[in-house]
């Protein structure tokens, strides 16, 4: 038994066809864990769908009223990049209930996996980037809600910046109040790290702090700023990515203290992706797990991962890639329990 839960259901599977998005990853992974002993059936809890209340923590109610009644235009079907469909819609919602469940689970166990989930690109008003529903910010709103968090922190791995993120916790930023470190200044001091490739931003923090580390020349064409942005020169290898994140983390950490941190674990950073342009190996990939890991539980701060993004050539890779964050979750968080 693992010393934690995943969450995963058989619908998690997206129905969107032949597809770049290989929806067919989260039933892999599942099966592969089991298969190989990492896990066993016990360790998996079934999530249930989010109600539309808690969508509407974060989707504006127009939007969910289009979803839910099959009436997007056809321009906003096409930003979506998934052919849309009212079992999508499901699967959305289900999607979003599974990153509530693993957030409370980390309350619990210091760790928590959603096999799924990390949909980064999806807007109050709008979904893009195969992202209909922000599955990750519906969990802090209903955590936040229910009292059981005040704050959290974003940690966005994906090889595409977290716009949705980013604009959805733009607009709760208390800077002033809870973070009188918080912005450009405190992020000069990384500046001695000048000799790596790559560029930080810093902008708001509030109440939800969100790094995105990511590739600059890639999708989304505008980035909205999160707490801090590490914008990545293409074809970065794992050692300048890991010095980034470990800067990224540090400086985040040192402004803000989170009830919650939500790490989405995206599997497109690998150098053999159809759809990145850095140069991560399967190795780096599962370091950059264990560092993400290891900070959080050296700070005690409970951790829930989501899966996000994953194109490489072969299916297989992106399933490796996301067992190893299990993997690496049990490496960490089994040594004291
Ligand atoms: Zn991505």
């Amino acid at each position: 038994m693992l010393p934690f839960k995943l969450v995963y259901s058989d619908a998690y599977y997206l129905p969107i066809g032949k597809h770049v998005f290989p929806a067919e990853k989260y039933r892999r992974v599942r099966d592969r864990l089991v298969a190989t002993g990492i896990a066993d059936v016990g360790d998996f809890l079934e999530p249930k769908p989010a109600t539309d209340e808690d969508i509407l923590l974060v989707h504006k109610p127009e939007y969910v009223n289009k979803l839910k009644t099959g009436t997007l235009s056809l321009r906003e079907q096409m930003e979506l990049e998934v052919p849309f469909s009212p079992e999508l819609v499901q699967a959305f919602w289900l999607a979003a209930g599974g990153s509530i469940l693993a957030a409370r689970q980390a309350l619990t166990d210091r760790v928590s996996v959603n096999i799924g989930g990390g949909f980064h690109h999806a807007f109050p008003d709008h979904g893009e980037g195969f992202c209909m529903i922000h599955d990750v910010a519906v969990a802090i709103r209903r955590l936040q809600r229910d009292n059981k968090i005040r704050t959290a922190m974003t940690v966005d791995c994906d090889v595409h910046q977290g716009n949705g993120t980013a604009a959805i916790f733009a607009g709760t930023r208390s800077a002033s109040a809870l973070l009188p470190s918080a912005g450009a200044l405190t992020l000069d001091s990384l500046a001695l790290n000048s000799a790596l490739p790559g560029k930080i931003r810093g902008a708001h923090a509030g109440e939800v702090f969100t790094i995105s580390l990511h590739q600059h020349n890639n999708y989304p064409m505008s980035k909205p700023p999160s707490s801090i942005d590490v914008d990545l020169p293409d074809g970065i290898g794992d050692d300048d990515y890991l010095a980034w994140l470990d800067n990224a983390l540090s400086s985040g950490l040192r402004q803000f203290e989170p009830d919650l941190l939500c790490y989405l674990a995206g599997a497109d950073p690998y150098c053999k992706d159809q759809l990145g342009g850095l140069s991560l190996t399967i190795e780096g990939l599962k370091k950059r797990d264990e560092l993400v890991f290891r900070i959080a539980h050296a700070r005690n701060i409970p951790v829930m991962v989501t899966y996000a993004g994953g194109y490489a050539q072969k299916v297989e890779d992106t399933v490796t890639i996301h067992c190893n964050t299990v993997v690496a979750a049990k490496e960490v968080f089994g040594v004291t329990k």
